[in-house]
């Protein structure tokens, strides 16, 4: 990218240097000498002290420079500041250090027009991205600009930052700014005009790990970018044939989060995370399933560690989720007290898909006794009795007054189908998910 410090050309004095290498006995003494020199800048780069010590993560000079009350935001030839500079190579410190001073978040280069959002997004620096969202969010910039608009900020090609992170396989960021309102289908195009969206940078890019992503936060495959091809058509060109499976319109759709619904925005960290696990499960499932028997194959998850998983074998019939008759009832809804499996909530939650031009979901209702969902939150383990007010809603409670409505067939087809036999030879007094249906139907 061009972004080289060269500094040996004029550094007749070691100035810039000692500033690379954090020599800060020599910059004192040169500087006490002749204060002036704390203005100059690299010959061809005009690449200034503070430039230097923030490109190579050199906090002490960086903050004995800034205790100079040296210009923050001092430019270089391609207009880049030394908050730039660090999120470039991911000087965390010097990234921290410079927005805790005030360093403008919003200022672009003349390379491509870009923030220093976009350098950490395109670089993949998860950290720097967050304490540049964190200043965002505190700072006038969110205030004057709105918080969303600077995190869907373009670059002079109509970039976004989720594009540069889709485009450069960097998957933690990529989450960071979905997580932070990045909008999933918006395209380098511009309003009115054809452009290409962060699938298709993914695409092209060729991570599985971030068309997952993107797909679960209901990114569109059918989205055609200025040359008229669809992700899809992307993926193929470059050859990324894993990826087309996924992206082929004709492959089954994933769950997408959720994320219009107003309980689900609410959610404590915890509860997220569930939720989060099992719709990345249910998607990997699938994934597995478009896969087999083309070429690819999708290593076994990572994801395995997890004392969630291991849980399972133990638990005893009361825990059991009784939708699905399958996992661990995990997830407890609010007040009514009813509990049932992550995978089972998110089969309510993501029945309907949002109408993409108003973005409304409608709520579901909880299965067993059609309340309003107020809340969702982790379900409390067997051990902790003290909480009897709620008691323990799982299978007695539930038995016999199940009411499940729309969400029927989606229950179906997520979780009825590895966990039917399984239920079925369990047999006695359960419910089997076919007539529990129908009993249901309004
Ligand atoms: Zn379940
Ligand atoms: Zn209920």
């Amino acid at each position: 990218m061009g972004q080289g410090l060269s500094c040996a050309t004029n550094d007749e004095n070691g100035l810039f240097s000692a500033a690379k290498l954090g020599d800060l006995e020599t910059l004192q003494t040169q500087i006490d000498a002749d204060p002036s020199l704390l203005n100059h800048t690299t010959m061809y780069d005009r690449q200034s002290l503070l430039h230097i010590a923030a490109a190579n993560g050199q906090i002490d000079v960086l903050s004995w420079l800034l205790d100079r009350s040296m210009n923050l935001d001092l430019l270089n030839r391609r207009k880049q500041t030394p908050l730039m500079m660090a999120a470039i190579r991911g000087k965390i410190s010097c990234v921290q250090k410079l927005v805790d001073a005030g360093a403008n978040i919003l200022m672009f280069d003349s390379l491509h027009g870009r923030t220093c959002l976009h350098y950490a997004a395109y670089y993949g620096h998860s950290d720097c991205l967050l304490v540049i969202l964190s200043a965002a969010r505190s700072s006038h910039v969110s205030a004057s600009w709105g918080y969303s608009h600077f995190v869907n900020i373009r670059d002079a090609k109509g970039a976004t930052s989720l594009h540069l992170a889709a485009r450069q396989r960097r998957q933690h960021s990529l989450r960071i700014l979905l997580d932070n309102g990045a909008l999933v289908c918006s395209s380098t195009g511009g309003s009115g005009y054809l452009g290409s969206t962060p699938l298709h940078l993914a695409a092209r890019g060729g991570s599985l790990e971030c068309i997952r992503e993107l797909l679960a936060w209901g990114a569109d495959r059918l989205q055609r970018d200025g040359s008229g091809r669809i992700p899809y058509v992307v993926a193929l060109k470059h050859k990324h044939g894993a990826c087309a499976a996924l992206l082929n319109p004709s492959s089954v759709e994933p769950l997408v989060w959720p994320s219009p619904l107003k309980f689900i925005s609410e959610l404590n960290s915890d509860a997220k995370l569930l939720l989060e696990r099992a719709l990345m499960d249910a998607n990997r499932e699938r994934e597995k399933n478009i896969l087999k028997g083309t070429a690819y194959s999708i290593p076994s998850p990572s994801h395995s560690d997890g004392g969630i998983d291991d849980n399972f074998s133990e638990a005893s019939d009361a825990e059991l989720c009784c939708i699905c008759f399958d996992q661990v009832c995990t997830i407890e809804v609010r007040d009514c007290g009813h509990q049932m499996c992550a995978h089972c909530v998110l089969a309510l939650c993501c029945h309907n898909k949002p109408n993409p031009a108003t973005t409304i979901l409608n709520a579901p209702l909880c299965p067993f006794c059609r309340s309003r969902i107020a809340r969702l939150v982790v379900a409390k383990g067997t051990d902790d009795n003290d909480d009897n007010d709620i008691g323990c809603p799982r299978l007695r409670r539930s038995r016999g007054s199940l009411n499940l409505s729309e969400g029927s067939s989606s229950f179906k087809g997520l979780s009825a189908v590895g966990s039917f036999s399984k239920a079925g030879a369990r047999g006695s007094g359960r419910i089997l998910l076919d007539e529990w249906v129908d009993k249901s139907d309004p």
